[in-house]
């Protein structure tokens, strides 16, 4: 039913807003930050059950704060605080780079939300995951890939995971199209990333073009990503 309503909704809304149908199911609208905030710590709070119910002792789960950050999203591990965004909130520049990410206005503000308000939060439970259990990875380009690759495994035990994904899935294809590959000819992008770094991330096209390629394909690889198993792993090293 959901791909017969999203089909439906494409074809009413016509090029407006391609799969709006489907996004409103998997992507929450929040009336205020309170609300947000109430969602994304359940989301934080049930990362740690899972972890427990694997016999992994995260400690203290992180206070959820809403609070717009340059960084847009991030865990302080000295603090012990997941700090997100709110749109409204947000740098005029940075919204005119998720529209021309997302292809227009209103599907900017969906990609922000689909990443920001929910994906991302399990990104950064992961890297909380790995601080809490001295398991960081040693580059940069391996960290960021590895909690992608554990948001993923986690978004993947949620009920409507599946359907999430899928519609990340879509919008990422679009956003790497839309967007021109900073990579030279020959390179490899995860090469080319790790040593031009510090240039890449003055350009919030160039940079983001990385982060949601590499995003894409750990969204690809889905099938292969299973959180009980990587919790069971380092449940088994303590
Ligand atoms: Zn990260």
């Amino acid at each position: 039913m959901r791909m017969l309503t999203a089909v439906f909704g494409a074809a009413l809304l016509g090029t407006i807003l391609p799969g709006a149908g489907l996004a409103q199911q998997v992507i929450p609208l929040h009336a205020d930050t309170a609300g947000l905030r109430a969602t994304a710590q359940s989301v934080i709070n049930s990362f740690h059950a899972r972890a427990a119910a694997a016999g992994l002792d995260l400690g203290v789960v992180p206070a959820v704060e809403v609070r717009s950050t340059p960084q847009l999203i991030f865990y302080s591990p000295n603090n012990g605080k997941i700090v997100m965004p709110w749109w409204d909130d947000v740098a005029p520049e940075v919204r005119t780079v998720f529209a021309r990410l997302g292809g227009g206005d209103a599907e900017g503000e969906q990609v922000f939300r689909a990443f920001f308000h929910r994906f991302f939060l399990a990104h950064e439970a992961g890297h909380w995951l790995r601080y809490r259990s001295d398991t960081r990875k040693e580059t940069l380009y391996a960290g960021e890939d590895d909690a992608n690759r554990i948001a993923v495994a986690f978004w993947r035990t949620q009920p409507d995971g599946e359907a999430f994904l899928a519609e990340l899935e879509r919008m990422l294809a679009g956003i790497v199209a839309r967007i021109p590959d900073p990579t030279p000819a020959g390179e490899d992008p995860v090469a080319y990333f790790g040593a031009n770094y510090q240039e890449l991330g003055r350009d919030p096209m160039k940079y983001g073009y990385y982060q949601f390629r590499f995003v894409l394909d750990a969204v690809r690889e889905r099938s292969t990503l299973d959180l009980d198993t990587i919790l069971a792993g380092l449940a088994s090293r303590s």
